[in-house]
């Protein structure tokens, strides 16, 4: 198995399936990863990414980097984009990778299954052949991260004044001279019942 293989093989396993979006997200992720002198496959202790979509592609962005959510290492921005950007914190450095969707043909009718729709065997096979130049689009990027998003312990914690919650990192907003979380100042994404 080559390195693009075994990659893959750690997104199955994560996934569950090898889908369109888990090939993607592998060659996005040895992208970006190749552009910072890190070895795909292996746990890079400064690397930080931002992922603009919540599918597979996300997925495949983590099983390949070794990046969590819980080590603050996974950042997701809810942009509904295929693209992640690399971010080396030693050096600064930054890419950002996107699938450059627009440059490739889209499948042709006669590559949809029996059941009429599109062929996913067929879709992994074609994505994981296409160049990379006509896949991918990257680009050197700069990130301004705070001080209250990188690894390690809190720096500052607080209360809500409304509903009494703990709120970390600097998520509080102030309202009217009232300290709040974000829940009781914007209005939550659930209701009490
Ligand atoms: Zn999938
Ligand atoms: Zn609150």
């Amino acid at each position: 198995m080559n390195n693009f293989d075994v990659l893959l093989e750690k997104g199955r396993n994560f996934h569950g399936e090898v889908c369109p979006g888990i090939v993607i997200g592998t060659r996005i992720a040895m992208a970006g990863m190749k552009e910072l002198g890190m070895n795909p496959g292996e746990r890079n202790r400064d690397l930080m990414v931002y992922v603009e979509i919540d599918r597979c592609m996300a997925d495949a962005v983590q099983a390949v980097t070794g990046i969590t959510m819980g080590h603050r290492t996974l950042k997701y921005k809810d942009y509904g984009k295929f693209a992640a950007t690399f971010l080396d914190l030693s050096t600064g450095k930054a890419v950002r990778v996107s699938a450059a969707e627009n440059k490739r043909e889209p499948p042709k009718p006669g590559e949809k299954n029996d059941n009429n729709r599109p062929d996913m065997k067929k879709m992994v096979e074609a994505l994981s052949k296409v160049p990379e130049e006509e896949l991918l689009l990257i680009e050197e990027v700069k990130v301004d991260i705070g001080e209250h998003d990188i690894p390690g312990f809190p720096k500052f914690k607080t209360h809500c004044e409304e509903c009494g919650d703990r709120v970390l990192d600097r998520r509080e907003v102030i309202v009217d001279g009232r300290t709040l979380c974000k829940a009781c100042a914007e209005g939550s994404y659930y209701q009490k019942i």
